[in-house]
């Protein structure tokens, strides 16, 4: 998954839909503003999408040397893409909250899906044919439109019961919950939910002793 010289693990990949990960690369927003935020640069959306599986790191470097000679746009597709993941965010933690997600951003998703779904295109892919993307362009937000797609797909043919927002401390990460029983209540129990836990087990030991 993720080159060597990339930060992102495993771990940042556990909302079980692209268009969820690509929110949970912010976590523990307050009114909109997140207190950690993974992708502060157009290189951290590359490199972000690369470990994704979005682009292959030929298609990094080419992405990295076009934002080099064109940095306002790069620029420019990093601030539509922190609208997009916020815009996802906005609606998915609705959905998860079990209420309507908000029309701006439901207007904003199909703005979004106005520029991304041009580029779609039918290719060959064994004995059949798969959906894929064009390629034959420079655009700097192609990382961008399968994460679109992804959003509205996720909305309309996911059981909304199903989305969940992750209760741990600071966090609030998003994610599909596949298990069986539909009861996954942590992005990560391993990680989120034992931190969570044990912070709270520490609080209360030291309120009551
Ligand atoms: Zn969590």
């Amino acid at each position: 998954m993720a080159d060597e010289d990339n930060r992102w693990s495993e771990g940042n990949f556990v909302g079980g839909d692209v268009s969820l990960d690509f929110a949970n690369t912010a976590a523990g927003r307050t009114d909109g503003v997140p207190l950690t935020d993974g992708i502060k640069t157009y290189a951290d959306l590359v490199a972000w999408s690369r470990a994704a599986g979005l682009i292959s790191k030929a298609e990094a470097r080419r992405l990295g040397r076009l934002a080099d000679s064109r940095p306002d746009e790069a620029v420019e597709t990093l601030d539509r893409a922190i609208d997009l993941r916020e815009t996802v965010f906005a609606v998915f933690s609705a959905t998860a909250a079990r209420r309507h997600p908000p029309e701006d951003a439901i207007a904003a998703l199909n703005e979004a899906l106005r520029n991304a779904l041009p580029n779609l295109r039918l290719a060959h892919a064994g004995s059949g044919f798969a959906w894929t993307w064009r390629d034959d362009t420079d655009a700097l937000d192609s990382m961008l439109w399968p994460i679109i797609r992804a959003a509205g797909t996720l909305l309309t043919e996911c059981d909304p019961k199903r989305i969940r927002y992750c209760p741990g401390d600071d966090c609030g990460w998003l994610f599909v919950d596949s298990s069986r029983n539909g009861r996954r209540r942590w992005c990560d129990m391993r990680t989120c939910g034992n931190r969570t836990k044990a912070k709270r087990h520490y609080r209360k030991s030291r309120a009551s002793g």
